[in-house]
């Protein structure tokens, strides 16, 4: 019981946390704002109308702040959400082929949600290439080196730089130097910052560590069972 409690509790903070980004600030299909309803597979977020419409089609709907997620899902929200739904789901669409269906609509949105999902008609499958490349964090985890080899570049999205143009100077030595050190108290450190773009870099293969692997992957693995949510919570516990 703890656990469950505990469990929703963190996932709700990265849940809010994805939920305050603009695409998903909106139901993914109907464009009701403030949807607090997510559907898997496809990592959507959506309003209730729209989640009792997905459940029709099988999909599985969780409420945020109710329902418990694991790693795997938030994952698939941090790396999803209605973003990427609308570049995977939507690529071949316009508005003029067929508007959003109001919110509320549930003819409407049941035509747009078998439409989009069901008979894909505006999908684009990509190519692993047309992304950048993103791991899991359970990936990450498993492979060896993670703390080395992992670079993750983060690209501040609201930069006050304009408000410094007289101190640029001065200022970018203080950045380097600031940057310096953070780098290198990171360095050992899995970084998800949800208010930041993330970039996960891939991680290069070393065949002559293979037999280390395994040993590595169990301790991973251990780690992950003792809080499925470690590598994510580690870094937002300073940023409340
Ligand atoms: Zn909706």
């Amino acid at each position: 019981m703890q656990d469950k409690r505990d469990n929703i509790r963190k996932s709700t903070i990265i849940l809010k946390k994805l939920m305050k980004k603009p695409e998903n600030s909106v139901c993914a299909n109907c464009q009701e704002l403030g949807p607090q309803y997510v559907c898997f597979p496809y990592a959507t977020f959506v309003c209730t109308i729209c989640s009792g419409i997905h459940r029709h089609f099988s999909h599985r709907i969780k409420g945020v702040g109710v329902s418990t997620f694991s790693s795997e899902e938030l994952n698939q929200l941090i790396q999803g959400g209605n973003g990427v739904d609308k570049i995977k789901y939507l690529a071949n669409w316009t508005e003029e082929k067929f508007p959003f269906p109001k919110a509320g609509d549930r003819k409407k949105i049941e035509q747009f949600i078998q439409l989009k999902y069901i008979e894909k008609l505006w999908y684009k499958n990509f190519e692993e290439d047309d992304f950048p490349p993103i791991q899991k964090v359970e990936d990450v985890m498993k492979t060896t080196d993670l703390p080395k080899i992992i670079i993750i570049e983060k690209k501040k999205k609201n930069n006050q730089k304009k408000e410094n143009n007289q101190n640029n100077e001065n200022n970018e030595k203080k950045e380097n130097n600031q940057k310096k050190e953070n780098k290198e108290n990171k360095e050992n450190k899995m970084l998800i910052d949800l208010d930041h773009e993330v970039i996960i870099q891939k991680i290069p293969k070393i065949e002559n560590e293979k037999i280390e692997e395994n040993e590595k992957i169990e301790k991973n693995e251990k780690i992950l069972k003792k809080d499925p949510f470690s590598a994510i919570w580690e870094n937002l516990e300073n940023d409340k």
